[in-house]
């Protein structure tokens, strides 16, 4: 059985006959477009960076990785559903990027900058979400589809970002790593900042500055672990399948369950 579903965010699809463990898969499909930015000046909130070409390599390298940090990161058996009904699988989560080629055939539409280097008082560039299309009107989605992600070739190629913050529960500043396109792709999929009750947006406190080792090292914060509420995203799309009755969707317990390392594992390497 499959029961498709397809809105601006994405497509998906709840497979009962590709099982994993005897549970039952949901797919997240993102169809996404990528905007290579050539070399000139990048402006971004009135902030300049003088960014680089792209060679044909580099694109390409770029979109194989950008799909499998995701793919490693937020599916591919890093979250589950699981409940106590009998009758009823548990779920694996499973995402998949899909590059299109053209912009209005896209959910997710990316601005990919290569090296960009401060112009002026611009600091160092921040790769960013801002989910853009959600509110306004005009592609085959009704909506007007903008960019939603800004990355660079750094956080998509490069991999871990490590940063040292001091802790609440340690004597020593305690160092963090993470990859920062998941962090992104997690505001895209609509989670917000581990402690966003904290401070302004973008905020230090907003990423638990000074706070516990836990709390700093969610995906969310400023690490790289997922966590149970990471599932949220996938616990309302699946509310949109009738895959089980919606009011049960409330006795849904997600665990961390990892069936195998993926990205966010210390032991992890892209030789697996
Ligand atoms: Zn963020």
């Amino acid at each position: 059985m499959k029961a498709y579903y397809s809105d601006r965010h994405c497509d998906s699809f709840v497979e009962e006959e590709h099982l994993r463990d005897g549970c039952a898969r949901l797919q997240l499909i993102f169809r996404t477009w990528i905007h290579f930015h050539p070399a000139g000046q990048y402006k971004e909130d009135d902030e300049l960076w003088a960014v680089d070409d792209w060679t044909a390599e580099g694109r390409s390298r770029f979109k194989t990785r950008f799909a499998e940090v995701i793919r490693e990161g937020f599916g591919d058996g890093a979250i589950w559903i699981l409940h106590n009904q009998s009758g009823v699988r548990d779920v694996w989560c499973d995402v998949k990027i899909v590059h299109e080629e053209e912009r209005s055939k896209a959910h997710m539409c990316v601005n990919a900058l290569n090296n960009p280097t401060a112009i002026g008082s611009a600091g160092g560039y921040r790769s960013n979400c801002v989910r853009g299309g959600e509110s306004l009107l005009g592609s085959v989605f009704s909506m007007n589809n903008p960019i939603d992600m800004s990355v660079t070739n750094g956080v998509v190629v490069g991999g871990l970002v490590s940063r040292t913050k001091p802790v609440s529960d340690a004597p020593a500043p305690v160092t963090f790593l993470q990859n920062v396109l998941l962090h992104e792709f997690g505001h895209y999929l609509g989670l917000r900042h581990f402690c966003d009750w904290a401070g302004e947006p973008n905020a230090s406190e907003q990423y638990c500055a000074n706070r516990t080792t836990y709390e700093q090292d969610d995906l969310m914060a400023v690490g790289n672990s997922i966590r149970s509420h990471h599932v949220n995203p996938f616990l309302s799309r699946l509310g949109k399948h009738e895959y089980v009755p919606r009011a049960s969707c409330f006795g849904f317990v997600a665990n961390d369950r990892q069936k195998r390392p993926w990205i966010g594992d210390p032991n992890w390497s892209w030789a697996q």
